[in-house]
Formats: structure tokens, C-alpha cells, sequence
């Protein structure tokens, strides 16, 4: 039998962003319910290590994720393991439907669904996908001891990723597109003094060639001599950011051309009671911290957002009063 609730705030998404929403719901008394489709903990559950979160020094990533689990239990958050596979914007209530068919109404949705990582969409990179080709050094930077690995992308995380990969790989090679690295200084200070790392710039990936069962090299380019050369390797890790997980966003609410959803400063959305947070909204960076702040705003502009509809003195925020779209 299908089933139908109501709530004050339901939260989609069991990341940092959409934990850190609940915790500041149940903070302040609201009717809320968070849907996680997986284990919570989001992105995070897969980092290896966490060096940057503040007042937290070198936690795993896992880790991480079960204390703001355990944080936002701790408060009587209501957490279901649930897909949300539609979402309907409403003039009073917004809705969810499950995948197994129940649906949830709440006067405020917030939305924190992250992103998906950014594939190279060059040949072979599917068809070795698991066979050499990874999105994860922290899961499967094991099966590449004392091999060669490639690793592509020039932030933050290719270069943590480089690093831990070094620690394993015989020889770990760094290729990104750009003439620098985006990574912070501290990190590229760590890149340079391991002797087992090779840094290539204005390089990008080609081709990703196999023996059809197992990567063994990748054509890489270089962009500014046009010189094309094939170079051997056991694996290929891609760090090249992240794509929002936008597929749940309702046709109402504003994305920016890179699928993004476009927010005010509480992180309301162009429709009225909802909400973007985390890897999903449009902004400057994608970090965990920026996830938890965005998580905490929204949660504070949603029970202010639930009180003024009791109230009957709603007034639409900056985005959605103003007919943007
Ligand atoms: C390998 C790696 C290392 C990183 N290292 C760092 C680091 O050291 N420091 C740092 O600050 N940042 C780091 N980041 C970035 C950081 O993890 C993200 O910015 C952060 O996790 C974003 O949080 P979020 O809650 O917005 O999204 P996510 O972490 O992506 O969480 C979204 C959650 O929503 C759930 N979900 C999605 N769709 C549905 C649905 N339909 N129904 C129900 N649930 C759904 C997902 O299962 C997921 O749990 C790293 C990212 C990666 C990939």
C-alpha cells in the first residue's frame, strides 16, 4: 500500500551538506525527515584522507562521515534509507516519491543530492572502467602496488590522490591540462619533494589503450607542442571535478549552463521553500566545509521559511520574488 506524510522539512541527500541540514533541524525543533539512498556520508565516505575540515585534524574520510552521522543521530534526526526519485515543487506543500512508491509533502525541501564525478569521455576510458580506469584511489589505489599509474586533473583532490597513489605505485605520473596546478601550495610542496612522482602540464589524455582486458598505456597530448606520444600504465586515476546530481531538480527551479542550481544567499532556490545545498548549488568551490555551511544556512532559512507560512507572513525570497528564471 502506498503511503503518504507530512512534514515540516524533508532533506534529500545524507552527505555533509544534507547531515549538517538536519542537525540544525532538529536543533530547532523542526518536523524533519533526511532520505539517503546509500550510506551516509556522501563523497566524504570515499576520501581517504581528510586534512582540512577545522577543528578536526587527519581523519579519514569514513571516519568523518560516521561522527556527522552519529551527530545528527545524536539529535533524533529521522534518517531513511530511501531513493527520492521525484520531486514535484507545490504551492504550499513540495513533494517526494520514493522508489518504492510511498510519498512525503513538506512545507520545505532542501536538496543535497552532490554531484557525480566528471568522466575524460575519451576512447576507452568506459570500456576499462574497473579494469585499470578509477575514479577512487582510496579504493582501489591497492590493486596498483608497485605499478605505473597515471593520475589526471590539477586540483585539490588529483593532487591528494597523487600523493597516496605514490605511496603504493612504483611510479605515479600527474597530467593535467593547464599550463599550473590549481591544488593548493602546501600540497604542490609535497608533490615536488617525492621522487616517485612525475608532474606533466599543458598534457591531456587522448586515448586510454588496453590489452582488452587491462589498461596498459594512454595516448596523452601536449597542448602546447601538439606533440602526441603513448605512455605505458597500469592505471588511470581521473580527478577532474564533479557534475551535479541536477536529474531531481524540479523544471521550476533555476540551473546555471552547467547544470548547477542557481541560489540566494540562504540557499533558496527560485521557487519559494526550496532549497540547493552542497556540490548540487551554484558557487565557488566544492569542499566539505562549504557543504556543511550551506547545509546549516538552509536549514535556519527553511525553519524561518516554515514558521512565516504558519504565520501567514510569508514573503518570497530574493530569487523567487523576483521572477528570475
Ligand atoms: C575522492 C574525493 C576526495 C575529497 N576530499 C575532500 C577533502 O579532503 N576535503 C574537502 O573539503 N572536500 C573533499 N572532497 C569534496 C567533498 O567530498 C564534497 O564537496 C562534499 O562531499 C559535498 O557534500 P554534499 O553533501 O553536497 O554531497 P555528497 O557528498 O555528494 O552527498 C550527497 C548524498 O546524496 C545522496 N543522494 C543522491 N541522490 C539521491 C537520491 N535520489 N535519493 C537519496 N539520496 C540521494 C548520495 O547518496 C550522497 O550520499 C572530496 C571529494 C572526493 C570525490
Amino acid at each position: 500500500m502506498v503511503m503518504r506524510e507530512t512534514h515540516e522539512v524533508i532533506i534529500v541527500g545524507g552527505g555533509p551538506a544534507g547531515l549538517t541540514a538536519g542537525i540544525y533541524c532538529q536543533r530547532g525543533a523542526l518536523k524533519a525527515v533526511l532520505f539517503e539512498k546509500g550510506p551516509p556520508g556522501g563523497q566524504i565516505a570515499i576520501s581517504k584522507e581528510v586534512e582540512n575540515y577545522p577543528g578536526v585534524e587527519g581523519i579519514t574520510g569514513f571516519d568523518l562521515a560516521e561522527k556527522m552521522l552519529r551527530h545528527a543521530q545524536s539529535f533524533g534526526l529521522r534518517i531513511m534509507q530511501e531513493e527520492v526519485v521525484g520531486v514535484t515543487a507545490g504551492p504550499d506543500l513540495h513533494s517526494v516519491r520514493l522508489a518504492n512508491g510511498d510519498w512525503h509533502d513538506a512545507a520545505a525541501l532542501i536538496l543535497g543530492v552532490g554531484g557525480t564525478v566528471r568522466k575524460l569521455g575519451v576512447p576507452g576510458e568506459a570500456e576499462y572502467l574497473g579494469r585499470g580506469v578509477s575514479f577512487c584511489g582510496t579504493c582501489d589505489g591497492f590493486f596498483f602496488r608497485d605499478r605505473t599509474v597515471v593520475v589526471v586533473g590539477g586540483g585539490d583532490t588529483a593532487v591528494e590522490e597523487t600523493l597516496h597513489l605514490s605511496r603504493l605505485a612504483r611510479k605515479t605520473y600527474l597530467v593535467h591540462r593547464g599550463s599550473a596546478l590549481k591544488a593548493a601550495q602546501l600540497l604542490q610542496g609535497r608533490l615536488r619533494t617525492d621522487p616517485g612522482i612525475a608532474v606533466m602540464g599543458s598534457t591531456f589524455i587522448r586515448e586510454i589503450r588496453g590489452d582488452g582486458e587491462q589498461v596498459n598505456a594512454v595516448v596523452i597530448q601536449n597542448s602546447a607542442t601538439g606533440e602526441e606520444r603513448e605512455l605505458q600504465t597500469d592505471g588511470v586515476f581521473i580527478f577532474i571535478g564533479q557534475a551535479p546530481n541536477n536529474s531531481l531538480v524540479p523544471p521550476e527551479v533555476r540551473m546555471d549552463e552547467q547544470g548547477f542550481v542557481v541560489t540566494d544567499e540562504k540557499c533558496e532556490t527560485t521557487v519559494p521553500g526550496i532549497f540547493a545545498i552542497g556540490d548540487l548549488r551554484r558557487k565557488f568551490a566544492s569542499q566539505i566545509v562549504i557543504a556543511a555551511a550551506d547545509g546549516s544556512i538552509a536549514a535556519l532559512a527553511a525553519a524561518h521559511y516554515v514558521e512565516a507560512r504558519k504565520a501567514g507572513t510569508f514573503e518570497p525570497g530574493r530569487l523567487a520574488g523576483n521572477g528570475a528564471r
